[in-house]
């Protein structure tokens, strides 16, 4: 099943996807509400008449009650290329490391991000298999954390270099508005037998900047549930952002960052394409 958030005549509605239609849910004002119901809940849901996709505005699918996770550094080639373009040693870190987005960064599938140049001259990118919690949940053993996915969603991690390393804890630089592109839809985790084997790839203007499986996460999903939900309760609709792999733009040579008109395009294997365009604007 895929879900969306979608616009119709100034009403935000959540939605089952058909094909090239939406179904909108009947009586269900988003779809963290419908994530949160019991399956038998959901099940018994009804639609309204199909719209054709084409005639609707796709929103980010979610937006949860809290900050977005994160996880830090969970891909090998992604730590040692932040380890080489600081100069520092690479250490591995032996837990997560978890930092958080706002949800007011939160932005759609058919967003044009209007970046400020007087906030930041290095914006980046961070392609990222986003989980979308599906139950209310706390110290999920790591056998279990498949239980509690509701679903997965692309997600661009944007970054802002300069005030990253400013502040120097990372919340600034992740989290000024429309930092955090997400969808285009969530795709149900029965559709995704393995989330370990998928193909993560981003392009920019069409040429391939990222590209990796998920199969290297160095903390697999399961990992970083059991860790995240240790002590801390997790709710549904909750994102948690897996991590990006090497070939984030300020560990290039030279580096590169964003420029007005770039177009992102985070393309994960069995879940969807996530475009946003740039518009460096005062
Ligand atoms: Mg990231």
């Amino acid at each position: 099943m895929r879900l969306v958030t979608f616009l119709r005549q100034g009403y935000v509605e959540p939605g089952i996807l058909d094909g090239a239609q939406v179904l909108p849910l009947e009586h269900i004002d988003t779809l963290v509400d419908f994530i949160a119901l019991a399956p038998e809940e959901r099940a018994a849901v009804r639609t309204s008449a199909p719209l054709p996709l084409a005639s609707v505005v796709l929103l980010a699918p979610v937006v949860p009650r809290k900050n977005v996770f994160c996880v830090g550094r969970n891909y090998l080639g992604h730590a040692e290329e932040v380890a080489r373009a600081r100069g520092s040693e690479l250490k591995l870190p032996g837990v997560p490391t978890f930092f958080t987005k706002a949800p007011t960064s939160i932005t759609g599938p058919e967003a044009v991000l209007q970046l400020s140049p007087a906030i930041s001259q290095q914006y980046d990118w961070e392609a990222e298999l986003a989980v979308v919690i599906g139950k209310r949940c706390r110290d999920v053993p790591k056998d279990r954390a498949h239980d509690v996915i509701f679903g997965y969603t692309c997600l661009n991690d944007v970054t802002a270099r300069d005030l990253q390393n400013a502040h120097v804890q990372w919340f600034k630089g992740k989290s000024l508005d429309q930092a955090c592109p997400m969808g285009p839809w969530i795709v149900s985790a029965d559709e995704i037998p393995d989330p370990q084997a998928l193909h993560v790839t981003m392009r920019v203007n069409g040429e391939i900047k990222q590209d990796a499986s998920t199969a290297a996460m160095i903390f697999p999903i399961a990992e970083i549930i059991a860790s995240l939900s240790a002590g801390m309760t997790l709710e549904p609709g909750d994102v948690i952002a897996t991590g990006t792999p090497e070939g984030v733009g300020f560990a290039r040579t030279p580096p590169e960052f964003l420029k007005n008109g770039d177009v992102m395009e985070v393309e994960i294997e069995r879940i969807g394409l996530l475009r946003n365009s740039v518009a460096l604007t005062e």
